[in-house]
């Protein structure tokens, strides 16, 4: 599972570099992996084939524009494909990411301090001082991630945006711009999966019964529209076991989706749940990324258990 990548002085936030990917994908080509279509993964998975050794899946979530620009460029010199799984409120660009929303707002704040009151009712204190954007950031999220998100983004614009004083951008900021739905049919049309991702990317578990099919449903439908044929792969958005359930997994399976990935690191195996496929974060450490094409992950649980 790949997110942002980055090539020279691009603007991408924070990301993996484009050299260093190149540098896994040629590890990978000469000890003859190969990477497998998400058709190949399907086949196997359903008529009980063995999953070949040697053999990776590469997906990649969101939909900005260096998935496009950037990755797919990397990926397409080795005959790699890779799966996109995109927001499609991104693509139609009616939003940007509410986690990204967070950050960019602590970056650009122009106050020191502040109480937030949080969607479930909690008051945070930011202060800039003592602690910096990054770590505010990411307690911000960790508590919106667990907090009702049926009104994230009306409460990003008027509260964080608002207690911070900072401008709400009329579209997405150019680090956070999507790629174009018509980036998307060449994806396509050079082998790669472009899948959805939900509109919105606000956590499945957090939302209403009527609120999850509109996500699954309508995200499903621009794909077709814009692709022109019917995606049965999905990804949850931020993917642990807590930021989904039961009621979601019935909807995408009455939707037509066969196949779901989350963010559990581990190897896809026979014989798994379907809505439930595991996905290991690829690494920027070469270290770390041989242990896990190598198996030596496995090895590591079995030690463990
Ligand atoms: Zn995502």
């Amino acid at each position: 599972m790949l997110h942002r990548v980055t090539e020279g002085d691009d603007g991408v936030p924070s990301g993996l570099a484009a050299d260093q990917l190149r540098s896994h994908l040629q590890y990978l080509t000469d000890r003859g992996y190969q990477a497998l279509t998400m058709d190949e993964l399907w086949s196997c998975l359903h008529e009980g084939q063995p999953i070949p050794s040697r053999s990776v899946m590469f997906t990649i979530d969101d939909g900005f524009y260096d998935h496009h620009d950037v990755a797919a460029k990397v990926f397409d010199e080795f005959g790699f494909p890779l799966n996109f799984f995109v927001i499609t409120g991104l693509l139609d660009n009616q939003l940007w990411p509410w986690d990204d929303q967070v950050s960019y707002a602590l970056n650009h704040s122009r106050i020191v301090n502040s109480d937030i009151r949080l969607p479930s009712g909690k008051v945070y204190s930011v202060n800039l001082e003592i602690k910096p954007a990054k770590t505010t950031v990411k307690e911000i999220r960790e508590a919106l991630k667990a907090g009702p998100q049926t009104e994230i983004y009306q409460w990003l614009r008027e509260e964080l945006f608002g207690k911070l004083d900072v401008d709400f951008p009329a579209s997405a900021p150019p680090e956070y711009r999507p790629m174009s739905w018509s980036d998307a049919r060449s994806l396509r049309e050079r082998g790669h999966g472009v899948y959805p991702h939900t509109c919105s990317h606000r956590i499945l578990s957090t939302l209403s019964p009527a609120e999850k099919r509109q996500e699954i449903r309508d995200s499903l439908k621009r794909v077709e529209e814009e692709l022109g044929y019917s995606p049965q792969v999905f990804a949850y958005p931020t993917g642990r076991p807590s930021d989904y359930d039961g009621d979601d997994m019935k909807e995408l399976e009455q939707a037509g989706f066969n196949m779901v990935f989350n963010t559990v690191p581990a190897y896809v195996r026979q014989g798994q749940d379907r809505y439930q496929l595991p996905r290991y974060s690829l690494p920027e450490s070469t270290a770390d990324f041989l242990q896990i094409v190598n198996r030596f992950e496995a090895f590591k649980e079995k030690l463990r258990g």
